[in-house]
């Protein structure tokens, strides 16, 4: 058998460990009882027919052994001898070493066998990160930082991502002898790559995670909603160039929607560089769904229609289509398909939306006072919804008039957008410290 001696390197090891930074923290704990349990060198040895071949000889007549030059490699002792001879007894019958390589002698080297023959050890060698399971910590993990502390004296990478292992919906380990084992490629097949990335993208850092269909369905759900958004948004440009974007936007709802994106950019993007991506596509999702779908495009959906005055139609268009992108940039690592068609569908766009810019958050889209009367008006707009929803009507159907009592001069600001999306013929409001609405007694009683 072959060993590589490490057993008085275990400092260095630990040492080596401590200079990764681990994600989740908690898991570089698996890797210290690792090391400090080991009692034996490494047996990188196996008696077995497929693998790396040892390049070695030994001689027939003396014992010997007989190492490959450096020039010669890689060579295979069991086809080739290369007119070699013992170097002590000159023999030249010599018996090839019929061991190969452990899976993980070799594997331990995917940094090199990255970057080496790139051209791109020196400048990109330690890596950035290394994303790999929690079963595999004690072997892929271990054995790369002892390679690369044996042939560097380097940690390999600056960072591990551990993450967890696909269990079945009722939370087994699947296993071809179980007949539980669920294959990928069905559900992509039945709802999308990108509903499988979706997903995927909820696990948490370090934790195993259950087929949960539910979340391919709401996946599929989101991809269909990122394309009807765009085709709204399309329907209100019409023909239009998209013109550059100016701030402040004088429409309160275009204000508040910039407000809104920045904040959510600050939040993905903080989540996103923790590795946190469920966390961020949370944030994501909430934004997306309710903030831009429910209300904003909710407000502006009439905004396309001739009647609208021109210079506000400009905004709107230009405001959303900003919005929108930077919604597609941010779901583009989780959803790389959709994004991708959508982002190409653009007026003007670069080469991918996968070598575009990440959204920036940016201190001129910060409008404190329009987003708070805009928040406020959503909130008048959540009451009247719920009326309507108590009075068993649609969103759609038409109030002649409605009772508002809160503050009137934001209200008085806000009333085209709550007449707009609630389809209100007239508004009565009183102040009042707190928010009331009602119907006429006679709409009620409809
Ligand atoms: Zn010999």
């Amino acid at each position: 058998q072959w060993f590589v001696r490490y057993l008085d390197l275990k400092d260095k090891f630990r040492e080596r460990s401590d200079e990764v930074k681990w994600l989740p923290e908690h898991m570089k704990i698996r890797l210290y009882n690792w090391i400090d349990g080991l009692k034996w060198d490494w047996c990188i040895s196996r008696q077995r027919f497929y693998g790396v071949p040892f390049p070695v000889w030994y001689c027939k007549n003396c014992g010997d052994m007989v190492l490959a030059d450096i020039e010669e490699l890689p060579v295979d002792p069991r086809l080739e001898k290369n007119g070699r001879k013992c170097s002590r007894c000159g023999s030249s019958d010599l018996e090839p070493e019929r061991d190969v390589m452990d899976t993980w002698a070799t594997s331990s080297l995917s940094p090199r066998l990255a970057l080496v023959p790139a051209g791109y050890f020196q400048s990109l060698y330690p890596m950035d990160i290394r994303f790999q399971g929690h079963d595999i910590i004690s072997v892929w993990a271990f054995v790369t930082i002892v390679r690369s502390e044996i042939h560097d004296s380097l940690s390999p990478w600056k960072r591990i991502f551990i993450s967890g292992n696909v269990y079945d919906p009722l939370g087994q380990k699947m296993s071809k002898s179980k007949g539980n084992v669920l294959e990928p490629a069905n559900f992509i097949e039945q709802y999308g790559a990108d509903a499988l990335r979706f997903w995927a993208s909820s696990s948490v850092p370090g934790d195993d995670i259950k087929i949960k269909e539910q979340d391919f369905v709401r996946g599929r759900r989101t991809v269909i909603k990122l394309f009807n958004a765009f085709k709204l948004l399309e329907l209100i440009r019409s023909d239009k160039p998209l013109k550059k974007l100016n701030t402040p936007p004088s429409n309160m709802a275009n204000a508040w929607i910039l407000a809104k994106l920045n904040s959510v950019v600050k939040d993905v993007t903080d989540l996103m560089d923790q590795y946190l991506f469920s966390r961020a596509r949370t944030q994501l999702d909430n934004f997306f769904w309710n903030t831009f779908c429910d209300n904003y495009l909710e407000i502006i959906k009439g905004y396309g229609n001739t009647d609208t005055d021109p210079a506000l139609q400009d905004e709107t268009v230009s405001v959303s289509y900003h919005v929108f992108l930077d919604v597609l940039r941010m779901y583009a690592p989780i959803m790389p398909f959709i994004t991708e068609e959508l982002y190409l569908s653009y007026p003007e766009h670069g080469k991918s939306i996968h070598v575009d810019l990440w959204p920036s958050f940016s201190e001129e889209f910060i409008f404190q006072e329009a987003e708070g009367k805009m928040d406020y008006i959503i909130e008048v707009i959540g009451k009247i919804r719920n009326l309507k929803t108590g009075n068993k009507m649609s969103m759609n159907t038409p109030l002649e008039r409605v009772f508002i009592n809160g503050n009137s001069r934001i209200i008085e600001e806000g009333r085209d957008i709550i007449m707009g999306m609630m389809k209100i013929g007239s508004i009565i409001s009183e102040d009042s410290p707190e928010i009331l609405v009602s119907l006429d007694e006679k709409q009620e009683n409809k």
